[in-house]
This record gives C-alpha cells, structure tokens and sequence, in this order.
C-alpha cells in the first residue's frame, strides 16, 4: 500500500488532537511506513531513569519526544500561517510539490 504523507522534516506543524492538541512545533523525523511522526516539544514523555553507580548513571527524570500520528496533526502553511490541508501539484518539469490549499503558495520541503 502507498500511502502518501504530506509532511516533511523541518514542516512546522499544528496539533489537531490528543493531550498536545493546539500545540505547535518542528517536525523531527518523519516515519512514512508507520504513519507516526516525532515533533519537537509534542508528546513529551518522562522517563526515570533509575540511579546505577556502577555504570555511573545519574537518576533522574529524562524527557523525551514520542512519535504521534500524522492525522493528528496540520501543516502551517509558512506563507500565510494557516494550518491548512495540503494539495498536491506536479511541477512543469515533473517534479511534485506540495501547495497550501488557502493561499495556493507551494510549500518547499526543505
Ligand atoms: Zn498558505
């Protein structure tokens, strides 16, 4: 099955559900077969980390991003600032290229 995912690392997302929901943040890492994606400050777990002199680790509370899924979020669009559904268009060279389907501005991947 291919399934299209219209975001990519460095988007600026919106989160649409979830505890997270309104929050924004930087698309990390993009995981196209899982449909998850990690965003920066989204999803944030703590994890504690139990104290071992032996391996000379500290406890203490580590946090940490967790992958969320796609449909949970919306790409801002980074010329009009809209969280917007994105469309896709096929360039006159071929290429694909998404656009913001409120203002129509392409959206480059960077
Ligand atoms: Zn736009």
């Amino acid at each position: 099955m291919n399934v299209e995912i219209n975001i990519r690392r460095n988007d600026r997302v919106v989160v649409i559900s979830g505890k997270d929901r309104g929050k924004t943040g930087r698309v990390i890492e993009v995981h196209p077969r899982k449909r998850r994606i990690l965003v920066e400050g989204v999803n944030v777990v703590k994890r504690h980390l139990k104290a071992n002199s032996r391996r000379g680790v500290q406890g203490g509370i580590l946090e940490k991003e967790s992958p969320i899924d796609v449909s949970n979020v919306m790409v801002i669009c980074p010329h009009c600032g809209v969280a917007s559904r994105v469309a896709h268009q096929v360039l006159a060279d071929g290429r694909r290229s998404r656009a913001c389907k409120k203002c129509g501005a392409t959206i480059e991947s960077k």
